[in-house]
């Protein structure tokens, strides 16, 4: 594969831009080699500026649920953008993605929108203190929230369940009031409870997709729901990536549990940029300008934005099939993957929740942040070099979830399929060497 202007490119943009990235993963660091800079997409391919062409399971980390250039979705941003870009005014649009939301989600009461899902979960635990007027937050080791100060933050070391900053320029008085759980496993957040009676929310990914894709167990949410009612804390359900992609109601299609308060972003945006939280009504009014938690955003509820937004939810709602055939395709993908490995006794687990897709270079079932840092990254990189040099386009780091798109086809998903059985092959050599 030929990547000498991408090469160049990151060089150049490495000058002026840290790492070259607006973002650390795109560096494709924990896979090496060069990140392809993109020219294009178009429908399930993008295109990179050498003119190679991939299939895309990334779709910008989840929103492209349509792929690229969906034509509602193009439409509705072209013709709102030539009405004004932004108003910092109210305009219907809000109302009425807001409305679909609503409707569609039996948590959300009322919502706001943001431009980004960090924006949404750092309001969500502002108004999670602000309403139990308590300040100790509860997150799950390898779940991600954005990044905001509270929550960039890890395990101490030992039994400690407090946490520290898991980056410099985090203050530790904010981090100490950060605990840390480990997923599916609710002796760990009793535990927290008993190290803090201050706790004003439990955050979860209930479909974690960011440490590879590890949905909590059923009876594991139920138990929290019961622990934070126990100890009047909030449960809030960090949506931002399952929304819209694990069914059209998230992990709430799926779970019984509801959550206090829940985060969205990524599809809600149909591929602009917007986060939103939303939940009780009760506690949603706490927000200013009804109630005193302030909260605010010159572009919040942008209407190109919400136009996109809006195609997408309501082709989603009006179509709820898709979510079968994306579930199905996911599923076909992980089969022939998981043969692929077992033709070269390769260990390897995988996992699929509606569109979402994950798998680990692993012998052991991943239910938990330990279980899947013991995977196998370098094979991974390995995997993961030999599929982009078969045009095939997967997110560049074993802790990371993939995405169907209604563009990709069932041609599509049986080629990647024959790459897999050539990548497996590739790290079965590498290993032999
Ligand atoms: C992507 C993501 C975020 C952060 O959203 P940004 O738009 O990148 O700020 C938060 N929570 C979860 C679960 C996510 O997947």
């Amino acid at each position: 594969m030929n990547l000498q202007k991408s090469q160049k490119a990151f060089e150049e943009a490495k000058e002026y831009i840290p790492g070259g990235v607006d973002s650390p993963v795109r560096a494709f660091k924990s896979v090496g080699g060069t990140p392809p800079f993109i020219a294009k997409g178009e429908g399930a391919f993008i295109y990179d500026i050498d003119g190679n062409r991939y299939i895309d399971y990334v779709q910008s980390w989840g929103p492209l649920i349509f792929g690229h250039c969906d034509k509602d979705i193009e439409q509705a941003v072209i013709e709102t953008a030539k009405k004004g870009l932004s108003f910092g005014a109210p305009t219907l649009l809000e109302s009425e993605l807001a409305k679909e939301i609503v409707f569609l989600f039996d948590s959300i009461q009322k919502i706001r929108f943001v431009n980004s899902g960090t924006e949404a979960v750092m309001s969500a635990l502002r108004l999670a203190r602000g309403y139990t007027k308590k300040d100790d937050i509860i997150k799950f080791a390898g779940c991600y929230h954005g990044h905001s100060d509270s929550l960039l933050v890890q395990a101490g070391s030992g039994a400690a369940t407090f946490g520290t900053p898991s980056s410099p320029g985090v203050p530790e008085d904010l981090t100490k009031h950060t605990l840390i759980a480990r997923y599916n496993d609710i002796e760990s957040v009793k535990q927290c409870f008993e190290a803090s009676k201050n706790v004003a929310c439990v955050i979860i990914e209930p479909i974690a997709g960011n440490m590879g894709l590890v949905p909590a167990d059923e009876a594991f949410l139920e138990e929290l729901r019961a622990l934070c009612d126990e100890n009047e804390a909030l449960l809030i359900f960090d949506e931002v990536m399952s929304g819209f992609r694990a069914t059209l109601t998230g992990a709430q299609g799926i779970t019984k549990v509801k959550p206090d308060l829940v985060t969205l972003g990524k599809v809600i945006g149909g591929g602009m940029p917007v986060g939103a939280f939303g939940g009780k009504a009760e506690i949603m009014d706490m927000l200013s300008p009804v109630g005193p938690v302030y909260q605010a955003g010159t572009l919040s509820g942008n209407p190109v934005a919400m136009a996109a937004g809006l195609a997408a939810i309501r082709k989603l709602k009006n179509n709820p099939s898709i979510y079968v055939d994306l579930s199905k395709k996911a599923k076909r993908l992980m089969e022939g993957f998981q043969a692929a490995a077992k033709a070269e006794e390769i260990p390897f687990v995988t996992e699929v929740r509606g569109s979402m897709f994950g798998f680990f270079f692993s012998d052991r079932e991943v239910k938990n942040f330990d279980d899947a840092l013991a995977n196998d990254t370098n094979a991974f990189a390995i995997f993961h070099q030999a599929m982009l040099n078969e045009g095939i386009y997967l997110a560049c780091s074993s802790f990371e979830t993939g995405f169907i798109s209604t563009a990709i086809s069932n041609e599509m998903i049986e080629e990647t399929i024959e790459a897999a059985y050539k990548a497996m092959r590739v790290v079965s050599d590498a290993k032999r060497a």
